[in-house]
């Protein structure tokens, strides 16, 4: 599952963007094959699932990951309309998106993947350079795979970035109203307290 060229040391690892894509774009063939030979062994994800305060469930490193590292792989539900048909929210809040250069993309829009299992709750992160993870969309094989963007450490959060459309509509209210909550909480013992 690991790959084999990226050195193996202690120091985290600082990757370009562009280096880092053009290696996930290299590994896709080898990530089909991995995964399918998991298939065939059993495959059991290794990830921890868990509440995170206001976000609700999130996903956490098992151990130390190495920068390029696979995390997990995810089955998945690949959409049957495209994206400019899609309008449930709550697809659209879950979905990961497929978009490539192709005729159809263009005039359709992008083709929606739901990850399975652990892959259903990774949470966004607040910003692009927060984003621990990349997901890597196979479409062909039903699959997406979690990859670190840089080291991780036992226990960290994994998160992604959706873009700030999706942290602006789906993340930021709900930190808002919950600092808001918070306010209204402390105020009510303020008051309490001088009564
Ligand atoms: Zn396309």
């Amino acid at each position: 599952m690991q790959n084999t060229d990226i050195k193996n040391t202690d120091k985290p690892q600082d990757i370009s963007e562009a280096a880092r894509k053009k290696k996930v774009n290299l590994d896709i063939e080898l990530y089909k094959k991995n995964w399918s030979d998991l298939c065939e062994k059993g495959y059991s994800s290794k990830l921890i699932v868990k509440n995170v305060p206001i976000k609700g469930l999130g996903v956490f490193a098992d151990r130390d990951y190495k920068a390029l590292e696979v995390l997990d792989y995810f089955h998945c539900i690949i959409s049957g309309w495209r994206s400019k048909y899609i309008g449930d929210p709550q697809y659209r809040r879950y979905a990961y998106w497929s978009l490539c250069d192709c005729d159809a993309c263009k005039e359709h829009g992008a083709r929606g993947l739901i990850l399975l299992g652990a892959g259903s709750v990774i949470n966004s992160a607040a910003t692009e350079a927060e984003g621990n993870i990349e997901i890597v969309k196979i479409i062909s094989s039903r699959l997406a795979v979690a990859v670190a963007r840089r080291d991780i450490i036992a226990g960290e959060e994994i998160v992604t970035w959706h873009g700030q459309d999706y942290y602006d509509g789906w993340c930021a209210p709900r930190y808002t109203q919950a600092t808001e909550t918070k306010k209204e909480e402390a105020k009510k013992q303020t008051l309490q307290a001088l009564i």
